[in-house]
């Protein structure tokens, strides 16, 4: 893969294969994903759509001694204000010397559209110089700027002469993709292109033979654990407690990282990725341009994910037995943890909507612990989650709506499935509460849901919100649904217009 050449990335509707509108059955889903057949899905109807500017912008304002630009109206930043407050919490867990997030905006006008967004730039990049010192500039294109055809990479190019900090453009239009996860690829571009060069050494520092000798062995067990937005710090540490227990060096990156992070990434010995969806495009890039070889398959939620998590890492480095005496142990452990718990779950009926790999990977463990998943739902699935979901047990009798959003959909699929419990993303847990159903996070980022510590943390917080889920059965007796009752005599996935042929292949 090489597209860092090229001044912004193809978005994911060009470079996968993806789509975010379907309904219908798993292996349907599958078979036509390895068909190459789902590009094409769309809905007649749509009710909601995400921006990618806005996706980037939660992997961007995590990084350290970083100033973000919003280059555009100000409208597109102002996500940047509900999530300042968590964004420095949780910089100060990493750091306690940690900035909160920094973010101006060019603040276009329709004068800039007709003269040109250039000078906007050229202003805020010197006040973000003079007044922060940031060692990292991130200026984030938007909509109208790439509409008018303003030069951004040329003018930072210009620009970089004149100022320490050093300038990344990030190109993360929103109207260019409907596939917001094209967000990934967006901020991973700007960090190839500008961030990742290998650092200087100090050429004066002579290393006697032994500390040369500790500091190659160093390196050949340093490993890149690439983290994503929606993980909590309690999951880092889990995951590097599991890589620490191989012997294995850990650099966390690229969220909540210091940019001199960026730097050593390039030395390690080997990328391991937690999402394919995340970050594929990130390591096959620094495979090609470093030499560094990664890990992709999955994600280590529920045990069986972490098992395999953990053993194809083990492989690379010849670990093979300590990982599996490790697993053994773990998993042993975990299972007594577990079993107060199981009959509380038994039989319980679990819809669970996510990222196509969380949501997956979460439907395995909501198994493992007993329960019987009904229903998934996924923002956008592409290729990544093939072999996840060709592996999920019952998934010949499990429904999958893939949907960025559409909560008419998930309403109608509340009313039709019934589930006893629902996990999801914080935008859709409000709208799951308003038919009575306990809810619980499907990810947040103070809790663990990571490795095997992450298996018993859910399964502790699942056992106490179904002891007592009075507060949502009461919220929907006094709420009103917002949909016509027609609708829920439909079929949930009447508006996606592929429908009528995946129907047409079970
Ligand atoms: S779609 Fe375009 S204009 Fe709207 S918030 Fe996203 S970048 Fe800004």
């Amino acid at each position: 893969m090489d597209y860092i050449k090229e001044k912004t990335p193809p978005v994911r509707e060009d470079r996968l294969r993806v789509c975010n509108a379907y309904g219908g059955s798993c292996p349907v889903l599958v078979k036509q994903s390895r068909k190459g057949c789902i590009n094409g899905l769309r809905r007649s109807f749509s009710q909601t759509q995400g921006c990618q500017l806005n996706l980037s912008l939660a992997s961007l304002n995590t990084f350290r001694d970083t100033v973000i630009i919003v280059h555009g109206p100000v409208g597109c930043g102002g996500s940047n204000v509900s999530s300042a407050g968590s964004v420095k919490t949780f910089k100060k867990l990493r750091d306690p010397q940690a900035q909160g997030l920094i973010w101006l905006s060019t603040n276009l006008g329709e004068a800039d559209v007709i003269r040109g967004g250039e000078t906007a730039v050229q202003e805020a990049v010197f006040y973000a110089e003079q007044e922060f010192r940031p060692e990292i500039i991130m200026v984030v294109n938007s909509c109208v700027p790439a509409l008018i055809g303003d030069d951004l990479d040329g003018l930072l190019a210009e620009l970089q002469p004149q100022v320490h900090a050093r300038l990344a453009p990030v190109h993360c239009e929103g109207f260019k993709s409907r596939i917001m996860a094209s967000a990934y690829d967006a901020v991973y571009h700007g960090i190839l292109r500008n961030l990742t060069a290998p650092p200087e050494r100090d050429k004066s520092v002579i290393l006697d033979e032994t500390e040369e000798f500790r500091c190659k062995l160093r390196k050949s067990r340093t490993v890149n654990l690439l983290n994503v937005s929606s993980m909590s710090r309690a999951d880092e540490l889990e995951l590097s407690r599991l890589l620490q227990a191989l012997g294995l060096t850990v650099n966390i990156l690229p969220h909540f990282a210091h940019p001199e992070q960026f730097k050593e990434a390039t030395e390690a010995a080997l990328n391991i990725s937690i999402c394919a969806t995340h970050d594929d495009y990130f390591v096959e890039h620094l495979r090609d341009l470093f030499g560094i070889p990664f890990i992709l398959n999955t994600i280590p939620i529920g045990v069986k994910n972490t098992n395999k998590w953990i053993l194809d890492i083990a492989g690379h480095f010849g670990l093979e037995e300590q990982a599996k005496q490790l697993i053994s142990r773990e998993n042993a452990e975990l299972e007594e943890a577990i079993a107060p718990f199981r009959p509380q779950f038994q039989g319980k009926r679990v819809l669970a909507c996510a990222g196509e790999i969380r949501v997956i990977a979460t439907a395995e463990m909501l198994q493992y612990l007993g329960m019987e998943v009904i229903g998934l739902r996924a923002y956008h699935y592409d290729q990544f989650a093939d072999n996840l979901l060709d592996d999920l047990a019952n998934r010949e009798k499990i429904p999958i709506n893939v949907a960025t959003g559409q909560p008419f959909e998930q309403a109608n699929l509340i009313e039709k499935l019934k589930p006893d419990v629902y996990l999801g993303h914080v935008n859709n847990n409000g709208w799951a509460a308003r038919h009575g159903l306990p809810v619980l996070p499907i990810f947040q980022q103070s809790n663990n849901y990571m490795g095997y510590n992450g298996t018993f943390e859910v399964a502790r917080r699942l056992a106490r919100i179904l002891r007592n889920p009075a507060f949502n059965r009461n919220l929907s007796q006094n709420n009103d649904q917002p949909y016509f009752d027609h609708w829920f005599k439909e079929e949930p996935f009447s508006y996606i217009d592929g429908n009528v042929i995946l129907e047409g292949d079970r």
